[in-house]
């Protein structure tokens, strides 16, 4: 009969059991615009919680940045317009 050379150590006969407690948790769905959501999470779609705009949303901000990146690239193309004629006076 085929008998185990080693002892098994704790950690790998513990290791079998790691996963035992998890749990599937509860999934509801955002009322703004229905993503699956955790309960009692604001929705990282919409950045609504319970109806009301709790959230900047990742899109918005990248928006924000975006319009703030070409006001300042605006702002570097007109200061390099008006550097221009003084670098060439020089
Ligand atoms: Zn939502």
């Amino acid at each position: 009969m085929p008998v185990p050379k080693r002892k098994r150590s704790r950690r790998r006969r513990d290791s079998r059991f790691a996963n035992k407690g998890i749990q599937v948790k509860a999934i509801t769905g955002c009322a703004n615009c229905s993503l699956p959501l955790a309960p009692h999470q604001a929705c990282s779609g919409c950045g609504h919680y319970k109806g009301a705009k709790v959230l900047v949303t990742k899109e918005e901000r990248s928006a924000k940045r975006a319009g703030t990146r070409k006001v300042r690239d605006e702002r570097k193309a007109a200061r390099q317009a008006t550097a221009e004629p003084t670098s060439e006076q020089q």
